[in-house]
């Protein structure tokens, strides 16, 4: 069987090594996979070619294929890849202005089980490894002409990602390594449903990665309703794990909040939210809901976001609606992958589909969240 080129376990040394060449080599093929986007060990030309052989028929780069390739006006492109085992995931790349931003994978599933939310639906199959996590970089990276480096990141597509740090964590070290692909730390946005033993682990190890942490509601009875692993945690938990981590980062925090027409959207409810921030200096993103097929759930009325967002605005909480994206390919994460499984896609994306205008697209969860501060860039 082949290794994984992306494994950090693969023994790329250690057979450089046996074939008698120096280490350094290790150096260039990275270089080749990171800096250049070779594709194959064929693009390698500065390796000898017997080696480019000898590393093609043991070594693997993709273990995924690309089963289905997007692409929406506003410069977005999804990629539904097809892992080796037939599972599916998703990533996406955004453009916008000079950022060039990609929202990644980090499981196949969730077992988080949020109500409103796609890739929980069926549950959680499995964590993805460091290699097909590092493996939606490289892709992603190759959509872009060779002027363009990705430019940020966001842990945001299906998953949770602190349920699989073992392998996360090894990936985005590749991300940031300037000998990899030399993304700063603080361009890398983790979004957590709010696991408190993570948060401390990140807290503990690596505090340097911008972290959103889904909220949802502001009071424990709805957040159980709508967050079920809310119930073994609680609200106090997730906020005394998130000060932790902004103690130990100093980076502004960022809350994510889905607004749910009807369902947590009300002017108290705001007021809920403001005591819950009690005076926190974090950023709110307030997440338009995207419908998903099946479920209940609806965006609420232009009037009743606004008084919500009023009522944070007036006590100086600094909120943020996240902008839309994506629509017309399905960049929700969990959502393209549903209807690639025989689901039927949502009302909402199949008009999209029939042409309406760029300014109705969206995307879940995946647009720059934190990054418009000063402090972050
Ligand atoms: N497990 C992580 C990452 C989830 S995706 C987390 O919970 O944060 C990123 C964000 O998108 C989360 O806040 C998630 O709750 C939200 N989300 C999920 N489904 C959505 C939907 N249908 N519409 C809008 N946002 C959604």
């Amino acid at each position: 069987m082949q290794h994984h080129l992306l494994d950090p376990a693969s023994p790329l040394l250690s057979r450089l090594a046996e074939l008698g060449q120096p280490a350094w080599r290790a150096k260039a093929v990275r270089r080749w996979l990171y800096g250049s986007r070779a594709s194959s060990f064929a693009d390698m030309t500065d390796l000898p070619k017997a080696l480019r052989e000898a590393l093609e028929a043991e070594f693997t780069l993709w273990t995924t294929t690309i089963a289905t390739h997007s692409q929406a006006e506003d410069g977005t492109e999804k990629l539904l890849l097809e892992l080796h085992d037939r599972q599916r995931i998703e990533c996406v790349l955004l453009r916008d202005g000079e950022r060039r931003t990609v929202c990644i994978s980090s499981q196949v599933g969730c077992a988080m089980g949020c109500v409103f939310c796609a890739s929980g639906i069926d549950g959680v199959v499995r964590n993805l490894t460091t290699g097909e996590i590092l493996e939606q970089l490289l892709r992603l990276a190759r959509l872009l002409p060779a002027t363009e480096r990705i430019s940020h990141i966001v842990v945001m597509g299906m998953g949770e990602p602190l349920a699989n740090l073992d392998r996360l964590l090894p990936a985005l070290a590749v991300a940031q390594d300037p000998e990899g692909m030399g993304i700063s730390q603080r361009r890398i946005t983790i979004s957590t449903v709010g696991l408190p033993a993570g948060m401390e682990r990140l807290v503990a190890e690596n505090p340097g990665y911008q972290l959103a942490v889904s909220l949802h509601a502001a009071a424990d009875d709805l957040r159980t309703k709508l967050v079920p692993v809310n119930k073994s945690i609680g609200l106090a938990a997730v906020m005394d794990a998130a000060d932790h981590y902004w103690e130990a980062s100093g980076r502004r925090l960022t809350f994510e909040y889905v607004l749910l027409g009807g369902i947590n959207d009300s002017q108290l409810q705001a007021r809920e939210l403001v005591r819950l921030l009690g005076g926190r200096a974090a950023l709110v993103n307030i997440i338009p809901y995207n419908a998903v097929a099946g479920l209940p759930y609806r965006e609420p009325s232009q009037g009743s976001r606004e008084r919500f967002l009023d009522v944070l605005r007036q006590a100086g909480v600094n909120v943020q609606v996240r902008r839309r994206k994506g629509a017309r390919i399905d960049a929700a994460c969990g959502q393209l992958r549903r209807i690639a499984a025989g689901t039927k896609p949502s009302a909402e994306a199949d008009s999209a589909a029939v042409g309406e205008s760029d300014s109705r697209t969206f995307l879940m969860g995946i647009s720059d969240p934190a990054h418009k501060s000063p402090q972050t860039n």
